[in-house]
């Protein structure tokens, strides 16, 4: 099982620090609770503009199995997410850098554990009651 990965997030931007895994994902916490099997390498790299801005670039991907939530038998589900997400220190940054186009931000304290934020990402991106397609229940 994954420990948290505790790092300070302006400094991990700052000195494009990067961490990343190759992990099943019954080492993480909570995804092990919603895939059956599966894989996934995941990045998350720190970067910082010219202006200061920081953010951190979010490269996680693999082929996981959910349970189809009509027959209950496992579903294929492939994870591919690329994502830059901009640091904002307080709630007007956060809804300044929101609206900026193509523009994710996130809200960070003093630390940020990094396998809660791939965590976050991968559970954002999956289907509510993920299903086979209508019909297609091996049943
Ligand atoms: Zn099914």
């Amino acid at each position: 099982m994954h420990q948290p990965v505790e790092v300070d997030p302006r400094r991990f931007c700052r000195d494009s620090q990067a961490w990343e895994t190759q992990s099943e994902v019954s080492a993480f916490p909570r995804l092990a609770r919603e895939f059956t099997q599966g894989a996934l390498f995941c990045r998350v790299a720190g970067q910082a503009d010219q202006r200061g801005g920081l953010s951190l670039r979010l490269a996680i991907r693999g082929e996981v199995e959910l349970t189809c939530q009509r027959c209950l038998g496992a579903m294929p589900h492939v994870v591919q997410i690329e994502r830059t997400l901009h640091l904002a220190r307080n709630e007007a940054e956060l809804e300044r850098l929101d609206a900026l186009p193509d523009s994710d931000a996130i809200l960070v304290g003093e630390t940020l554990n990094l396998v809660d934020l791939v965590e976050d990402e991968v559970l954002l991106g999956l289907p509510l009651a993920p299903m086979h397609a209508e019909g297609e229940c091996p049943v």
